[in-house]
């Protein structure tokens, strides 16, 4: 293996311990997982198109009636590694996909009158026994005496990353938390995935050896963009996105109002004390504001309303989530932007300004309570850190770069949320992938 240029930062591969009692444990999984009888059962319904559309549908197309068909004829082992060949993550993003505008809702039997096939859960079904029954399915290839750098430990990366050992090439991926997995870890709501099962994830898949993750190590800062240029043969970026946004309002520095990420964060990796909370309000429309809405409420937040300045009819969140969350009583005030928060020592009433069809002010105004503010109406953009390097460019914040991630500077490529803006898992899994097949082929290998 290739000599090591920062032995001397810090080093971890294995996963860090979280609390019990962190604020996400007492969520469980709103989608049951099937037990092996089920499992069967719906693999079987299953009507193995020819050129199938909800292969099509996923963003890594996966070969789904070759897998669901595995799994009808017992074989599970065959049918995780049809996954699995084609996205690494096919744990996580059997839980985190929103298939019903993928996989699912490309399904025929949407037109046919009938359920669609299950895709998501079948694919959870085999998945999880993989990692649990610790299946491995892939070696490192021989080594070729590449090395690439990887920035952060996201899904992109980590799909990256592991697509690059089956090639042989020597990875390093650098990250600036004390946890790796990027947003599945930190982000996901429990319902769907908690952090500790997106670190077995990573856990699993490292074990094809030669991938060393430094955490706690920040590129840009503790390790220059220059220094991993001049020290690696490729460099992949997949540091994501940045912090929340703000809306620059006043009293929006009181205690109390908060990121929505920055907040899911905490309350998935420590507990959280809300018992002094009765009036959430939750701030914006897309699907950050919808998993908060229902994260607060499953924590027995006795009030919890979004405040949009749109319409629902006009909410970018999925509409699926909005229902769920009314379903645990979610509340909204539509066409609404808050102009102040207002409190003695933290937040405890907002100033909402009424807005009109067009999202201008209709100059009338109200006043709610509010013991806790989540802003979630979009994250920054990173890019720019990336502005010293000449050749690649940077539009708003997002990474430019061709279709298979090449950013136009020999070595540096890019993938995930730092590329596209910030869509889902399964994208930064597929741009991964695609940028590790493009970092190999610029090896001349
Ligand atoms: C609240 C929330 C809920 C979501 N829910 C879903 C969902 O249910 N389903 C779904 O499919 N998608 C969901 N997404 C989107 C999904 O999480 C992202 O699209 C995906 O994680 C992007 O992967 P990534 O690897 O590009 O970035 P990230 O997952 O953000 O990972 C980037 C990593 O880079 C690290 N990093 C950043 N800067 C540096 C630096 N300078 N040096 C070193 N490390 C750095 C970060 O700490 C982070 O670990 C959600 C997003 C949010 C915000
Ligand atoms: S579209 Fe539906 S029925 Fe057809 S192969 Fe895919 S999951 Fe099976």
């Amino acid at each position: 293996m290739a000599h090591d240029p920062h032995a001397a930062l810090p080093r971890r591969t294995a996963a860090t311990a979280l609390p019990e009692d962190r604020g996400e444990s007492p969520f469980s999984d709103y989608k049951v997982a099937y037990t092996p009888t089920q499992a069967v059962a719906e693999a079987n319904r299953c009507l193995f198109c020819s050129d199938a559309p909800c292969m099509n549908a996923c963003p890594t197309h996966i070969d789904v009636a070759q897998f669901i068909r595995k799994i009808g004829s017992g074989n599970d082992r065959g049918s995780a590694k049809t996954i699995l060949d084609a996205n690494i993550l096919g744990m996580s993003c059997a839980r985190v996909c929103p298939v019903e505008t993928l996989c699912v809702g490309a399904c025929v039997y949407n037109t046919l009158g009938h359920p669609p096939i299950q895709i998501g859960r079948l694919q959870r079904y085999v998945t999880d026994r993989a990692l649990h029954e610790n299946w491995q399915f892939y070696k490192a290839g021989p080594d070729s005496g590449k090395k690439v750098a990887l920035i952060g430990a996201g899904p992109a990366s980590l799909a990256c990353a592991h697509n690059l050992r089956r090639f042989g090439h020597a990875c390093t991926i650098f990250e600036k938390r004390e946890v790796v997995g990027g947003l599945n870890t930190t982000g996901v709501a429990p319902y769907k995935m908690k952090s500790d099962a997106s670190l077995h994830e990573v856990e699993w898949l490292l074990q094809i050896g030669g991938i060393d993750v430094r955490t706690g190590v920040e590129a840009g800062r503790d390790i220059t963009l220059e220094q991993l240029e001049a020290e690696y043969d490729a460099v992949f970026f997949g540091a994501g996105l940045g912090a929340d946004s703000r809306l620059g309002v006043a009293g929006e520095d009181l205690p109390g109002v908060d990121g929505a990420v920055a907040w899911i964060e905490r309350m998935k990796l420590a507990p959280v004390d809300l018992s002094g909370v009765r009036h959430a309000l939750v701030i914006g429309g897309g699907n950050t504001a919808m998993d908060c809405m229902r994260e607060l409420l499953g924590l027995k937040v006795p009030n919890v309303t979004l405040v949009y300045r749109g319409t629902q009819a006009g909410m970018p969140g999925y509409a699926h989530e909005w229902k769920a969350a009314q379903v645990l009583g979610a509340k909204a005030h539509w066409q609404a932007v808050p102009v102040a928060f207002e409190g003695q020592g933290r937040v405890q009433r907002a100033v909402l300004g009424l807005l009109d069809a067009n999202k201008q002010p209709t100059g009338e105004r109200v006043t709610v309570d509010a013991d806790l503010v989540l802003m979630a109406i979009g994250q920054g953009k990173i890019g720019d850190m990336l502005a010293s390097l000449s050749g690649i460019r940077i539009a708003k914040g997002v990474v430019q770069a061709d279709e298979r991630g090449y950013t136009g500077r020999p070595k540096w490529y890019v993938g995930g949320d730092a590329r596209n803006g910030g869509k889902e898992v399964v994208n930064a899994a597929a741009e991964g992938q695609q940028a590790a097949h493009a970092i190999h082929e610029s090896f001349g290998k």
